[in-house]
C-alpha cells in the first residue's frame, strides 16, 4: 500500500518536471512567435487603414466602392509613378521598379498594396507583389514543371492517374512576384477560350479515369459565377468525376470576391477550394471574413504555401502563419519547395532549411496545422514529401526513430 503511494508520488513529481521542461520550450516558441507580424494587429491596421485612405482620396472613391470586386480590379497598381503616389521610393528603387516592370509586368489590388510596409525592405507583402532588380538575375527556367509537354487536350494538365488540372484563365487578381506560372502572365490577361474548355471538358468526359478535376489559372475566381457555373454543371453531369476543386488566391489578394452567392454556387456543387497564404500578414480581418463565408457554407478550405525567401523561411514564422490558418478554419495543406523559376532566384531556399522548420513543426504544434512539404520534381514528374531524412531509419537492428526533440529510439 505505502509502495503504491510512493510511486504515484514520483509519477507526479516526474510528470511535473517533464511538464516545466515542456513550458521552457513552448515559452520560447510564443517569444519568436510574437515578433512574426500578423493580419489581426494593430500596425497591420494602421498600414492598412492609413494607404487604403490615402488611395480612396486618389481616386474619389467611396468605402462601398472599395468592398467592390470590379473596382479593386479596375484600379490595380501596375505603374511605379501610381506607387510613388503611396509612397516614399529612392530614385534607385523607383528606376528598378520601372526598369523590371517593363520587361515582367506587375499589378497589385489596392487592397493588397494597402497592406505593404514600405519601411520594410523584406515586407513579406512587398517582396510578392513589387518588382525586384533580383528578377534579372540569369537563374532557372521558364517551364520546370514541363507544363508544354503535359497537356494531353485543351488546356490541361495531366500528370497523374485519376486527376488533373483544368487552366481556365492566365489572370490573377495580383501578379505574385514568385510565381511558378510566369511564362503564361504575358502582357494581357485573358480567360481561356469556350473551345479549348469545351475540348477539356470532352477529354474528361471520354476518360473514366479522372474522379478529381482541378480548375485553376491564373485565379479560377477571376471567372464570373455564370462561367463557373457553366463549368462545373458540365463536369457535374460526367458519372465518373467525383470531385471538383478550384485553386484561388482571391482569399489573399481579393477577399471581396468571396460573398454569400458565389458561397451557394460552390456549394451547390460541392466545390473544395485550395488556396494560397504565404504569411500570418496576410491573414487580416477581410481575408477572415471572406474564409467565414466560405467555411460557414460548409467549403473545405485547404492552404497550400510556397516557402519562400525572406517572406517565410523562418520555423517561427511558418508555425505562426499555420496556426492562424487552423485558428480561422482553414486547413493547412501543402508547403511548396520554390521551383527554380527563371527570374525567382531571390526567392530560392535550400532543401536543409525547409526540412529544418519541418523539424520543428513536428512536436510543436498542432498536428492539425502542419502542412506536407513537397518538392515538385523536374519534367512534370510529380510531387514528393520532403520530411527529415532522420525520423525513419532501418539496419540490421531494424526500425530507428528520430523524434521531434531529437532523441533517437528503436521500434519495440
Ligand atoms: C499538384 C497537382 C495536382 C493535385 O495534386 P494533389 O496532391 O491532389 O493536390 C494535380 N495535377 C497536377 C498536374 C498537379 O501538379
Ligand atoms: S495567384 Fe497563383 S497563379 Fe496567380 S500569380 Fe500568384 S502564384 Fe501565380
Amino acid at each position: 500500500m505505502k509502495n503504491g503511494v510512493d510511486s504515484i508520488d514520483i509519477n507526479r513529481k516526474k510528470s511535473l518536471i517533464r511538464s516545466k521542461e515542456l513550458d521552457n520550450i513552448a515559452i520560447d516558441d510564443m517569444e519568436h512567435k510574437s515578433k512574426v507580424r500578423i493580419g489581426f494587429s494593430e500596425f497591420s491596421n494602421k498600414l492598412y487603414t492609413n494607404t487604403k485612405n490615402k488611395i480612396l482620396k486618389e481616386l474619389n472613391a467611396s468605402e462601398e466602392d472599395w468592398n467592390y470586386p470590379k473596382w479593386q480590379l479596375k484600379n490595380r497598381i501596375n505603374d511605379v509613378d501610381e506607387i510613388l503616389k503611396y509612397s516614399n521610393l529612392t530614385k534607385e528603387e523607383y528606376e528598378d521598379i520601372k526598369n523590371v516592370s517593363e520587361k515582367y509586368r506587375f499589378a497589385i489590388t489596392p487592397y493588397y498594396f494597402s497592406l505593404i510596409d514600405f519601411d520594410n525592405p523584406h515586407c513579406p507583402i512587398k517582396l510578392q507583389s513589387i518588382p525586384n532588380i533580383e528578377e534579372f538575375k540569369e537563374f532557372g527556367q521558364l517551364d520546370p514543371m514541363n507544363e508544354e509537354q503535359s497537356n494531353p487536350s485543351g488546356k490541361i494538365t495531366r500528370r497523374y492517374p485519376n486527376k488533373l488540372i483544368i487552366n481556365v484563365t492566365n489572370a490573377c487578381p495580383m501578379y505574385c512576384r514568385h510565381c511558378q506560372r510566369r511564362r503564361l502572365i504575358g502582357n494581357v490577361d485573358k480567360n481561356t477560350s469556350k473551345k479549348d474548355i469545351d475540348e477539356s471538358i470532352d477529354f474528361i468526359k471520354n476518360n473514366p479515369t479522372i474522379r478529381e478535376v482541378l480548375i485553376t489559372g491564373g485565379d479560377a475566381l477571376l471567372l464570373s459565377n455564370n462561367k463557373l457555373e457553366n463549368i462545373f454543371n458540365k463536369l457535374s453531369q460526367i458519372n465518373h468525376v467525383e470531385i471538383i476543386r478550384i485553386g484561388t488566391r482571391t482569399l489573399a489578394t481579393l477577399p471581396f470576391r468571396i460573398d454569400d452567392e458565389l458561397a451557394v454556387l460552390l456549394r451547390k456543387y460541392k466545390v473544395q477550394v485550395s488556396t494560397q497564404f504565404n504569411h500570418a500578414c496576410e491573414i487580416t480581418p477581410e481575408a477572415v471574413k471572406a474564409i467565414d463565408i466560405l467555411v460557414d457554407h460548409g467549403i473545405l478550405v485547404r492552404n497550400q504555401m510556397v516557402l519562400l525567401h525572406n517572406v517565410n523561411d523562418n520555423k517561427y514564422c511558418i508555425q505562426k502563419t499555420n496556426e492562424e490558418l487552423q485558428k480561422y478554419r482553414v486547413i493547412p495543406y501543402y508547403l511548396f519547395h520554390p521551383k527554380d523559376i527563371k527570374s525567382t532566384k531571390h526567392f530560392q531556399v535550400d532543401i536543409s532549411k525547409g526540412l529544418e522548420i519541418m523539424k520543428h513543426l513536428e512536436g510543436r504544434t498542432s498536428g492539425m496545422c502542419k502542412p506536407t512539404y513537397v518538392y515538385n520534381t523536374p519534367l512534370g514528374l510529380g510531387k514528393v514529401p520532403l520530411v527529415p531524412i532522420e525520423n525513419i531509419e532501418y539496419d540490421e537492428d531494424g526500425y530507428k526513430f528520430t523524434t521531434w526533440e531529437n532523441k533517437t529510439i528503436k521500434k519495440h
